[in-house]
């Protein structure tokens, strides 16, 4: 029989669509069995300053359909510091919090890792980002509305690239992972994908180009991940465009807007069983893992497994396409 009585959620970090459907997993699971819940706001920083909420069944209400994370996020250096966490830790027991789920990236895995074996405390942690790139889950939570999101816009920059004759470089998320570069890039028929997994000379790239206009194409797209060692797309722009002056060139960067907007089905699904599995696992007596998806499965990873440096590696498939179906 589990001793937990009171469980408490946050997110933490870069927010992602689909979080909010965790949350409201998290709450409503956790009072369906019989265990109070609470909401910690801001993340570790809500923590320190006591900024914490007491959650029914009700205040998650009307929240799936939206993006961002109703509990907000915060990056607090304060939490890195032990007095920061014996001050979090002493905020938690004076409300009777003995479990926590933590929604979020690698930092906040790290930072719960650390703050569960120094003070004891269970904690079930859910892939909560964009970026697609923890170990232990097939997908994480934000990264499939992410991509919808850019093809999306990608889609809308075709119109404008076809209609003058233009060639794009558009930039998008993901500094050390080009997850969404590469099946972004493939679902709405980029010419080229430049991803940091990858060096893509930047004279194959122009052969590529010059192909295309050989072949009487009005318009090409260049998928730039921001992490692409030839300085984004603005860098990657600049050096085609010395050599391949063919086309009118424009650059887009899409930012921000990537990380919002309502969640995909798919994302308020794995959210809601992301959180589900959370609750059950920290029940069953689980501490210091995270709850991923393999295959169509929930599975559970040790943290300290989860952030060991695993080589990170794009599907050969998707990789080969890229180039097949461009
Ligand atoms: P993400 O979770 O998206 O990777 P961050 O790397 O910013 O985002 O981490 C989120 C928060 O986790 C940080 O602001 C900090 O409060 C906490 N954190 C990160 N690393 C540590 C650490 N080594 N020790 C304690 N807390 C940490």
């Amino acid at each position: 029989m589990s001793k937990i009585k009171k469980i408490a959620v946050f997110t933490s970090g870069g927010d992602a669509p689909g979080m909010n459907a965790c949350i409201r997993a998290v709450v409503r699971t956790g009072i369906y069995l019989g265990y109070e819940v609470a909401g910690i706001k801001q993340g570790y920083q809500g923590m320190i300053d006591d900024n914490i909420e007491n959650m029914s069944r009700h205040s998650v209400s009307n929240i799936m359909q939206l993006g961002g994370t109703v509990l907000k996020t915060a990056r607090c250096l304060a939490f890195k510091n032990p007095d920061g966490m014996q001050k979090a830790y002493e905020n938690l027991k004076k409300r009777g919090i003995d479990a926590l789920v933590a929604i979020g990236g690698d930092g906040t895995f790290t930072g719960a890792e650390r703050f569960s074996s120094t003070y004891d405390i269970p904690v079930i942690c859910v892939p909560g980002t964009i970026d697609n790139d923890l170990y232990g889950s097939d997908f994480t939570l934000g990264f499939d509305t992410a991509t919808n999101t850019v093809i999306e816009a990608i889609d809308k920059i075709r119109d404008t690239a076809e209609s003058h004759d233009r060639l794009f470089f558009i930039e998008v998320m993901g500094r050390d992972a080009g997850c969404i570069a590469l099946r972004a890039g493939i679902a709405s028929g980029a010419e080229a994908i430049m991803l940091p997994e990858k060096d893509t000379a930047i004279s194959e790239l122009i052969d590529l180009l010059e192909h295309g206009a050989a072949n009487k194409k009005s318009s090409s797209i260049v998928i730039v991940a921001e992490g692409d060692k030839n300085g984004g797309a603005f860098g990657v722009a600049k050096l085609v465009k010395e050599k391949f002056d063919f086309y009118d060139t424009k650059v887009t960067i899409l930012g921000h807007l990537q990380r919002g907007g309502s969640p995909s089905s798919f994302d308020r699904i794995l959210g809601s069983r992301m959180g589900y599995a959370a609750v059950k696992a920290l029940i069953n007596g689980d501490n210091r893992k995270m709850v991923g998806l393999r295959g169509n499965e929930i599975v559970l990873t040790d943290l300290k497994e989860a952030l060991t440096d695993h080589e990170f590696k794009l599907e050969d498939d998707l990789m080969e396409m890229s180039i097949i179906l461009a």
